[in-house]
């Protein structure tokens, strides 16, 4: 088992504590799934979450839609809440973004994920998104997860920009305590002297917390590399590393984007990694989600 050394007993300030328990492994041996729509996340079946960074008006929003959709994604991602490190900079449509992405996830048949920021977002959050996105920022916001504790809705938890593994699980402990058991954990890379990449991919945490915890983990290679070049192996190297799922962003025109358009993949190039995917999936015995997945025929029987 990892280091139990936490930020607060590294300095001396607390006893040292027991590590989380409810996301341990043994808490539940074969591994939480969780139903998103009829998409099961943590099954045999990879789930590729793909779409625009943020919301920006009703064309953007149903093109990027429409071409994840053709290309096979299983959920559409869209921010209209964003966490900007410039007060200047978009900050997101707020409610009326929340419409557009409902439309357009309604007319391509796929279920949501956004970003809440805050706990009093959470009510109208929980009204259309399928998941609730926790940003790496928000990753210690206590009173977000206690919130998100008492709903019943399915949260994808992002590692925080320099959160040890250990303070990542705890956050999730968090929400399990609170009464939510629908965690999903998402690596996005992490901050190191690295200025390559805007960030580094630690996909050798993706393998460690598969092993040491029972909740799905996703990887945004998208906010992990900030390069549209390196999205493609990156997402490959996942799915060989283990990983549940992916949380990719797209963008009809990255260089007209509002925000993070650096890093988006043109439909173009979503297509080529959905092509490439199922063989790599295949060498680690998985393959993408699909209706008939086996998990869900057991339930049928
Ligand atoms: C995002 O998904 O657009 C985002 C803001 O990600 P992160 O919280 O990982 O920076
Ligand atoms: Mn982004």
């Amino acid at each position: 088992m990892g280091g139990r050394r936490t930020e607060e007993a590294a300095h001396g300030n607390a006893p040292p504590k027991p590590g989380p328990s409810r996301v341990q492994r043994d808490a539940r041996p074969e591994g939480t799934c969780i139903q998103v729509g009829r998409v099961e996340v943590g099954g045999p079946g990879f789930v590729v979450m793909a779409g625009p960074c943020a919301v920006e008006d009703a064309e953007q929003t149903e093109r990027t839609a429409a071409a994840v959709a053709a290309a096979g994604a299983h959920v559409l991602r869209g921010g209209v809440f964003k966490p900007r490190t410039s007060p200047y900079s978009f900050q997101g449509l707020g409610e009326p973004g929340l419409h557009l992405l409902a439309e357009a996830g309604r007319r391509h048949g796929l279920p949501l994920i956004s970003e809440v920021m805050d706990a009093s977002q959470l009510p109208l959050m929980a009204e259309y998104a399928d998941i609730l996105q926790v940003g790496a920022r928000n990753m210690q916001n206590f009173t977000l997860l206690r919130a998100l504790g008492k709903v019943r809705r399915p949260v994808l938890l992002k590692r925080g920009l320099a959160a040890t593994i250990e303070e990542w699980l705890m956050a999730a402990e968090y929400v399990l305590d609170g009464g939510n058991e629908q965690v999903m954990l998402c690596e996005r890379g992490i901050r190191t002297f690295e200025p390559a990449m805007r960030n580094t991919l630690d996909l050798a945490a993706v393998a460690y917390v598969k092993e040491r915890t029972h909740l799905p983990v996703i990887v945004d290679p998208s906010h992990a590399t900030g390069d549209p070049k390196l999205v493609v192996p990156m997402s490959l190297a996942a799915a060989a590393a283990g990983a549940d799922g992916l949380l990719v962003e797209v963008h009809p025109w990255p260089e007209r984007a509002l925000c993070d358009g650096a890093q988006a993949l043109t439909p173009e190039r979503f297509q080529e990694l959905m092509r490439r995917l199922p063989a790599v999936l295949q060498a680690v015995d998985r393959h993408l989600w699909r209706p008939e997945s086996p998990a869900q025929l057991v339930g049928v029987r």
